[in-house]
């Protein structure tokens, strides 16, 4: 109210729009607020010189404490030749041409004083729904990110996509390859980060956005898979990031794509569908999806784990070695969410979850790394290295074990009896 005041003050329209009037009506937080103004981007530096100026679009930024401000003039829709970027921004003369170049209906509401709603989005937020401004087919060739914008907000907000537009969104998908992973990664991050991102996924493939965008997993759709599995490979990983108890977008997505090596593994065997090594495939293609859409490289890295490791066993009967190995590989600060993509797994076959072998194996887990190694760790012992070098006990045993030891603690890998048994004669 303060941004209207001063606007009004210096003699200029000034108006709250967008996302920040539409979640001011449903009640739900704002971080950003966006302002609209007859004001040139001078005028508004001069009435507001504590703010920033710098970019193309003429938006003019406060940041404060509690939130970003931005304040730009009215533009108008410019022509679009590549579904990405208007040719060139023009500014507009009235509030109602400003708010005609806003994506969807809920989008597209001012606030000053009263609501302004040229285009009804009051009535599609009471009725739960995503509606393009204008002609839906028109919207999406101009700027074809609002292909991803539509099904982010229906997933954000829990609605549904108006008929047209859900229509002229398939008609349109193919034009997101047109998208720079990058853009297309913050709305698939959003999805992902909602509150039912399984709802989201489905609605990308209903879309025939998900086609485009993951092709490797929608090649699971309808694929069989044997033994206690009951639901298709492309069912199964939904369900999978449906059971995925994390709020990390990130390991919810490795639930997602966990079996999107099983496509390209498939083979039939003896009449049974099997995927031998689909994780290390799925790691690649999780690693290849990661690069696409150009995740940072801690990102990728992390979502490659947590697909090429998912195999592992949580049996009570595995060893403590086997503990450490699975440490070691996925690292130690990662075990709850590698744990987490398991449990969405084994969920997600419609297997019980079996919470208290996790439950067994986190244990173990805290077990093995606050055991503190010592010389009995060991691969060989005393009476090996008196037999190795044939002789009897004394303080030499103890002296090679003890730099055995000491060789180990710098490389585990080579706590093996057999290289072991050789150093003892080697350090004699
Ligand atoms: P949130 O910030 O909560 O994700 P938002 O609605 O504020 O949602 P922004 O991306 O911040 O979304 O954009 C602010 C406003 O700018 C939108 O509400 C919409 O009116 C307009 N807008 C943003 N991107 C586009 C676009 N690609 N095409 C048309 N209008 C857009
Ligand atoms: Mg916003």
């Amino acid at each position: 109210m303060d941004i209207i005041k001063r606007l009004a003050d210096a003699g200029f329209e000034g108006y709250l729009v967008g996302g920040a009037v539409r979640d001011m009506l449903l009640k739900r937080p704002t971080k950003d607020w966006d302002y609209t103004t007859n004001a040139s981007p001078e005028k508004i530096l001069e009435i507001f010189p504590e703010a920033n100026y710098d970019n193309a679009f003429g938006t003019v930024a406060i940041v404060t404490d509690d939130g970003l401000y931005e304040i730009t003039p009215y533009r108008k829709e410019g022509k679009y030749s590549d579904a990405r970027h208007p040719d060139v921004i023009v500014w507009a003369k009235t509030l109602e041409e400003d708010l005609a170049r806003r994506d969807f209906t809920v989008n597209a509401m001012a606030f000053n004083k009263t609501i302004i709603d040229p285009f009804n989005g009051q009535d599609d937020l009471k009725n739960k729904l995503i509606r393009c401004v204008g002609v839906p087919d028109d919207r999406f060739k101009e700027d074809a990110l609002r292909l991803m914008r539509a099904v982010r907000f229906a997933t954000q907000l829990g609605f549904t996509i108006e008929e047209n537009t859900f229509a002229a969104i398939k008609n349109n998908a193919k034009l997101l390859e047109k998208i720079s992973g990058e853009r297309i990664r913050d709305e698939l991050i959003k999805i992902l980060s909602a509150e039912f991102p399984g709802d989201g996924i489905k609605l990308l493939y209903n879309a025939e956005l998900l086609q485009v965008i993951i092709p490797e997993l929608t090649a699971g759709v309808g694929m069989p898979q044997p033994g206690h599995h009951i639901y298709d490979v492309f069912t199964h990983s939904i369900k999978a990031l449906e059971a995925c108890d994390n709020k990390s977008w990130l390991v919810r997505l490795a639930a997602l794509l966990h079996d999107v090596g099983k496509p390209a593994t498939y083979k039939e065997r003896d009449g049974k569908p099997t995927f031998y090594s689909h994780e290390t495939i799925g790691g690649a293609i999780a690693r290849d999806l990661a690069n696409r859409l150009h995740f940072k490289k801690e990102d990728r890295e992390k979502l490659y784990m947590l697909v090429r490791w998912h195999m592992f066993s949580v049996s009570e009967f595995i060893t403590d070695a086997a503990v450490r190995r699975f440490i070691r590989r996925v690292g130690v600060e990662n075990t709850t969410d590698m744990l987490d993509v398991r449990t969405a797994d084994r969920i997600g076959s419609g297997t019980p979850a079996t919470s208290w072998r996790h439950e067994d194996f986190k244990r173990r887990i805290i077990k093995v790394q606050q055991h503190i190694p010592s010389v009995t760790d060991l691969a060989v012992d005393g009476n090996d290295v008196m037999k190795a070098l044939g002789i009897l006990p004394g303080p030499k045993i103890g002296m090679i074990l003890n730099k055995l030891f000491e060789e180990i603690m710098e490389d585990i890998s080579k706590n093996n009896r057999e290289y072991l048994l050789n150093r003892i004669k080697e350090i004699a």
